[in-house]
């Protein structure tokens, strides 16, 4: 017989912070806008000795903010600590971290399994779809504040180094090992960098390194409650790669076990290309890095009303905003959640809402539906629609009134992403106005039904589904103009009279 696998995964995110300068000295953060390599550095972020760090107040403003929306009790007592490691990428042989006494630990983060949010993971892989959320709740272990690495690039028999990373603020978000599935893994790293950006920390971008994830993985018979052997795939630069890799570990480890094996603790690199996880080194343990508290840096202590004036600016983060949405605007939880995916969405929504006559719900379905499908198909992040909520609010409101249909709607829609202008003036170039004019479509409807003597005799002989095909080809020979309710109505009146 053979044995049933749960997976066990616990996830290490890597989040650059949004700050103006670096951790520990005032070079600029914003690495990626250099003009040059190694052009954005000091004696501090290129470890010469005798230089001094200094704390960067914004980084540690950010990292409460984080530490408070994952529901994290905020150290008041901070240390720092060298965690020392010997590598190119590590100017001063030792990253300053924190070991003991991280500035947020044991808070929770509420995730939907299967992912409700509309992931790029999703998109050509066989995922299962979202259905209903099965909440649960997944615990963060600790939130704590460290330096990010320079960056090697790796030529063919040479390295070349670029400090302009080193230094830069970086939270590293540790969870418990309480996910069960590759999709409550993705769940949760979607919901995190949602709340990131949400708190402006961080903008979310995987391909630039700016979130990346670790994935510890294991696997166990099912029903026990066993913590078995993990092992840790670095640098996961997407939410393919995360899921791919993890489902990749999942299915590895199970065969080692298998084929009575044991799975070994080792830390892994994702192989993108061949889609295989591959060994790295063995892993270390806490003690390899010789932690230590860093001599040069002074505790940290924060005081309360400090703290309480960082929870004062915490905007209304996403589960809070989906269930305001769901009671305000009377949407279902999976609408909501969609639309607060995404604050800059939520707000266009909102917008739309402020200037439009329309019910909510119908703006909800635009929104999802075409509009959702133009930015899939072209890949677009919202920041770059140029479609002002007034121009979108004007044209739903066109469909709502009834001065157009709603294929007629989605037309102008698509052709307003695509470039840009003004509803009515496209309604009026594409001659896309409805008609009820019941002449127009009387007109159309007798010639369609002598046109095709065969489906009249099919409806007459009892075949009333033949009454959509019929309404295709009315739609189509009305380009759409004609108000679906009158031309229905006519329709069955035409075929009706054609019994006598
Ligand atoms: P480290 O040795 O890196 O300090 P920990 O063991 O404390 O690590 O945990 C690091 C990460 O590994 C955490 O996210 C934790 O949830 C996860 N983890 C720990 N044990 C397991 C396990 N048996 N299976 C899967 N993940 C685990
Ligand atoms: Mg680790
Ligand atoms: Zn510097």
């Amino acid at each position: 017989m053979q044995l049933k696998y749960e997976p066990v995964i616990g996830l290490e995110i890597h989040a650059e912070l949004q700050t103006n300068s670096k951790m520990f000295c005032s070079c600029s953060a914003d690495y990626s806008n250099a003009p040059e390599p190694n052009t954005f550095i000091c004696p501090v972020c290129t470890g010469l000795p005798g230089a001094m760090p200094v704390l960067n107040k914004k980084a540690i403003e950010q990292a409460t903010l984080v530490g408070l929306a994952l529901n994290c009790s905020i150290n008041e007592f901070n240390t720092f600590a060298r965690k020392n490691y010997f590598y190119p990428d590590l100017p001063k042989g030792y990253q300053i971290s924190q070991y003991e006494l991280p500035i947020a630990s044991k808070g929770y983060l509420d995730i939907d399994s299967p992912s409700p949010y509309p992931s790029p993971a999703r998109r050509g892989d066989s995922l299962p779809p979202s259905g209903e959320g099965l909440g649960m709740r997944v615990v963060v272990r600790r939130v704590h504040i460290e330096e990010d690495t320079a960056k090697l690039s790796h030529e063919k028999n040479y390295a070349l180094v670029d400090f302009n990373r080193a230094g830069v603020p970086l939270l590293e978000i540790v969870s418990e090992p309480d996910m069960r599935s590759v999709e409550a893994a993705l769940s949760y790293a979607t919901k995190i960098r949602a709340i990131l950006r949400y708190l402006g920390v961080n903008s979310g971008d995987m391909e630039k390194g700016i979130l990346r994830f670790e994935a510890n993985i294991s696997v166990r018979p099912s029903g026990s409650s066993e913590f078995r052997t993990r092992t840790e795939i670095k640098n996961l630069n997407s939410f393919r790669a995360l899921t791919r890799a993890s489902a990749y570990e999942i299915e590895r480890q199970i065969k080692v076990y298998e084929n009575g094996g044991e799975v070994v603790q080792e830390t892994l690199g994702w192989d993108e290309a061949r889609g295989v996880t591959v060994s790295q080194r063995g892993k270390e343990d806490a003690h390899d890095y010789r932690y230590f508290p860093e001599p040069d840096l002074p505790p940290l202590q924060l005081d309360r009303a400090w703290i309480e004036s960082i929870k004062r600016q915490l905007p209304e983060l996403p589960d809070a905003k989906t269930r305001r949405f769901m009671e305000q605007y009377e949407l279902k939880r999976q609408e909501a959640i969609l639309l607060t995916s995404e604050k800059s969405l939520a707000d266009y929504f909102e917008d739309i809402i402020s200037i439009s006559k329309s019910p909510a719900k119908t703006i909800q379905s635009w929104i999802a539906g075409e509009f959702m499908r133009y930015m899939n198909d072209s890949g677009l992040a919202l920041e770059n629609i140029v479609l002002s909520a007034e121009k979108f609010a004007q044209l739903i409101d066109m469909v709502t009134d009834k001065t157009i249909s709603g294929n007629a709607g989605k037309i102008v829609l698509n052709e307003m992403l695509k470039n840009g202008g003004d509803p009515q003036e496209i309604v009026k170039a594409k001659n896309l106005a409805q008609v009820s004019d019941t002449g127009f479509i009387q007109e159309a409807i007798e010639k369609i039904l002598s046109d095709n003597p065969k489906e009249v005799e099919q409806f007459l002989a009892g075949k009333e589904t033949i009454v959509q095909w019929l309404m295709g080809q009315v739609a189509r020979a009305t380009k759409g103009k004609a108000d679906p309710n009158v031309a229905k109505e006519l329709l069955v009146k035409a075929l009706e009279e054609r019994r006598k």
